[in-house]
């Protein structure tokens, strides 16, 4: 079954219930959303009685509870232990993180690795993995999927090697898996095209076990750019039919697609037009005409 979403938004007064039919809104059966801003840290108290409400129309249309995708903010470096303090800071927030999306019921955080700023790569991935050992609990039922990254300055986890060896020194290895980003992936050198001989080596590696959702963007740069610059699928230098075999893929069945492409004019989401393409298998060649008219 084809498991499509998008990022949407939470807010503090709708919380859950409104990432639900702001999903619904674009034909979705999965989403991922922040639990506040995602270039900060400051977070709301959950609400029980709106997580109770978000469940129930979760159930009423089929949006199961695995396909729901939270994402930590990107502005939490494991990697970095320059500043104790920020460091132990991005430990306590990831904890306290996992505890709110496991009173959300949620099973999937998406966690940048790390930027290892001025520090050794190989110092700086000991960092994440000194973290994320301290982070994870042997009751907690969650998985932190660490993201594949473009290579942008500093950035970690952009390659197989890098990812593996995070997983590999990992003690409670079934709380730890992989995002898989088609832009980063095309930006950090991988061929989307070639996504089978990827997958073949991923496998063989890390395990396709261990892939826990998919980010499907275009890329407004080339292959190996390391720019990390997401666009609207079939607008960018992936294309719509590499992209469009991601998503097909058998391999990659029952993982959460989920949609970050931009806005159109920054203010309207693009999702419910790009998830018609993707349900039609058809590249819609009018589609910012399409989003713009949508919203007249
Ligand atoms: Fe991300
Ligand atoms: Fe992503
Ligand atoms: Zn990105």
């Amino acid at each position: 079954m084809l498991i499509i979403g998008s990022h949407v938004s939470y807010k503090n007064d709708t919380q859950l219930v409104g990432s639900v039919k702001e999903a619904l809104s674009y034909g979705a059966n999965a989403f991922m959303f922040y639990t506040g801003a995602p270039q900060n840290t400051q977070r709301g108290e959950i609400n029980d009685l709106i997580t109770v409400e978000a469940l129930k129309l979760m159930k009423e249309n089929n949006i199961a509870l695995e396909n729901v995708i939270c994402h930590a903010p990107y502005i939490v470096n494991l990697a970095n232990n320059s500043d104790m303090d920020k460091y132990n800071f991005a430990i306590e927030f990831l904890r306290k993180e996992i505890e709110r999306c496991m009173t959300l019921g949620v099973r999937g955080i998406v966690l940048h690795p790390g930027s290892a700023t001025k520090l050794d790569r190989e110092y700086a991935i000991d960092n994440i993995v000194y973290a994320l050992n301290k982070i994870l609990m042997p009751e907690d039922n969650i998985v932190i999927l660490l993201e594949t990254m473009a290579g942008k300055g500093t950035e970690l986890g952009i390659n197989i090697d890098e990812l593996a060896y995070i997983i590999d020194h990992v003690e409670l290895k079934d709380k730890v898996g992989v995002c898989l980003d088609t832009c980063h992936l095309n930006d950090s050198g991988i061929d989307i095209n070639n996504i089978d001989s990827y997958l073949d080596e991923f496998d063989s590696r890390i395990g396709l076990n261990k892939i826990g959702c998919i980010h499907v963007n275009d890329s407004k740069n080339p292959l190996g750019s390391k720019k990390d610059r997401h666009e609207n699928l079939g607008y960018g230098t992936i294309g719509f039919d590499a992209i469009i075999n991601v998503i097909y893929n058998e391999r990659l069945a029952n993982i959460p697609k989920i949609l970050e492409t931009p806005y159109i004019d920054r203010i309207y989401a693009p999702y419910k037009h790009e998830i018609t393409m993707i349900k039609n298998k058809t590249f819609n060649p009018n589609l910012i005409n399409d989003i713009l008219n949508d919203n007249k």
